[in-house]
């Protein structure tokens, strides 16, 4: 998989290798839209209120998906602990959707090399 203007493709087959770095470490948002959180709370059988409640953080005008204690940092609420994968994967959010090819890793090479086996450079 490549996209236009970043340096690196990803493979994610890889994924289940790797068992979700991406999604766990350290503290970071995960930052979702209305929209998808829409989406999400209809999915998951909840009001929209009852969904940000739950599951999401305010910061500023946005919203970010809660965290919860793994291994010696963090995890996204939504990662499953057991399966090392992401429990509403049809419905995460388009920062997640768009990883690797985020603007951030361009200047944070180490980083991404770190974070995720599939990728490979060009
Ligand atoms: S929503 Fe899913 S893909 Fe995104 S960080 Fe959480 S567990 Fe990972």
């Amino acid at each position: 998989m490549k996209q236009d203007g970043f340096e690196w493709e990803f493979d994610p087959s890889f994924c289940e290798e790797c068992g979700g770095k991406c999604c766990t470490g350290e503290s970071g948002y995960i930052w979702i839209d209305e929209g998808e959180s829409r989406l999400l709370a209809e999915h998951l059988g909840l009001n929209e209120d009852e969904f940000k409640e739950k599951f999401l953080i305010k910061v500023g005008k946005k919203f970010s998906i809660k965290e919860k204690s793994h291994e010696d940092g963090y995890a996204c609420v939504f990662f499953d602990e057991i399966n090392k994968n992401c429990s509403i994967y049809e419905f995460r959010p388009s920062q997640c959707r768009s990883f690797p090819f985020w603007d951030y890793f361009r200047k944070n090479l180490r980083e991404l090399e770190r974070e995720c086996i599939g990728v490979k450079f060009l």
